[in-house]
């Protein structure tokens, strides 16, 4: 059988291109969101391309829905080869402002940014990886940021910035627990893309920041775990 793809917030943007390509690889996509509507509209744009993609509503901030993608899954293919997890917000557009009442309002973005960018992925990876450690193959695709690097950590987007560094450190315990089980574990950032979240000014069109992440999704056997990577090559965490 085909291998088989889960990604997350894949209505649009990065997620969405990522499906488009890892289904014209012969792969068969489940695409989710966590809007019906959007999900099943994007689905159906990839379908009239003749694409073998479903659709599954996942909020990745609702940990009771996971059983739910499990059994879906399990029920659908038997198998689970390629789990993307795409799906982030970016909830602080500047940078968090001193005092005591500007600090509730970042306490109250860092909560949200964390369980959509952070806890929701960690669980996803814990969740699925069932499916994929009873082949002994899997690979895991965490969509971080270079606003997430320590190397390079300035001010601005804190709440983001974080959860981006945080979701490298999903990255390398997942790593860690499942690289005796053929289950690669990487993170990626894709560059400043052209999307809602990037923006209109964003030099990378979404082809490019989906190159990575598919390449990293179809590693063979002797390709990398644990690592960080922007246009293919390593890059400081
Ligand atoms: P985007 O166009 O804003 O798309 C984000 C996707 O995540 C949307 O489908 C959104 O769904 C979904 N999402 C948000 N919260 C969710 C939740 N709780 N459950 C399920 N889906 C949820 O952003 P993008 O630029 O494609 O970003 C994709 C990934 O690339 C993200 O991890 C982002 O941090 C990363 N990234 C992007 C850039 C860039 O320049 N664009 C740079 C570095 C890293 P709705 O449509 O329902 O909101």
């Amino acid at each position: 059988m085909d291998k088989v793809a889960v990604i997350t917030g894949a209505n649009k943007g990065i997620g969405f291109e990522v499906c488009r390509q890892l289904a014209k690889a012969g792969v068969n996509v489940v695409l989710t969101a966590r809007n019906e509507g959007n999900g099943k509209a994007a689905v159906n744009k990839l379908s009239s391309e003749g694409l073998k993609v479903s659709f599954f509503k996942l909020d990745v901030s609702d940990v009771k829905s996971f059983a739910g993608l499990f059994d879906y899954v399990s029920n659908t293919f038997g198998r689970l080869d390629i789990f993307v997890n795409n799906a982030a917000v970016m909830l602080d557009k500047g940078g968090a402002e001193l005092g005591p009442i500007a600090a509730e309002s970042a306490w109250n973005d860092l909560s949200s940014t964390m369980e959509t960018n952070v806890y929701g992925p960690f669980a996803l990876c814990l969740a699925m990886a069932p499916l994929m450690k009873k082949n002994q193959y899997g690979r895991i695709v965490n969509v971080s940021s270079g606003l997430g690097q320590l190397s390079e950590m300035r001010d601005g987007h804190e709440s983001y910035r974080i959860s981006k560094t945080a979701i490298n450190a999903v990255t390398r315990v997942m790593a860690a627990k499942l690289g005796g089980d053929g289950i690669k574990v990487n993170s990626v950032c894709p560059g400043w893309v052209r999307t809602d979240m990037g923006g209109p000014n964003a030099p990378r069109t979404v082809e490019e920041g989906a190159d990575t992440i598919v390449w990293l999704a179809t590693l063979p056997d002797k390709g990398p775990t644990g690592g960080f990577f922007r246009d293919r090559k390593p890059i400081s965490w």
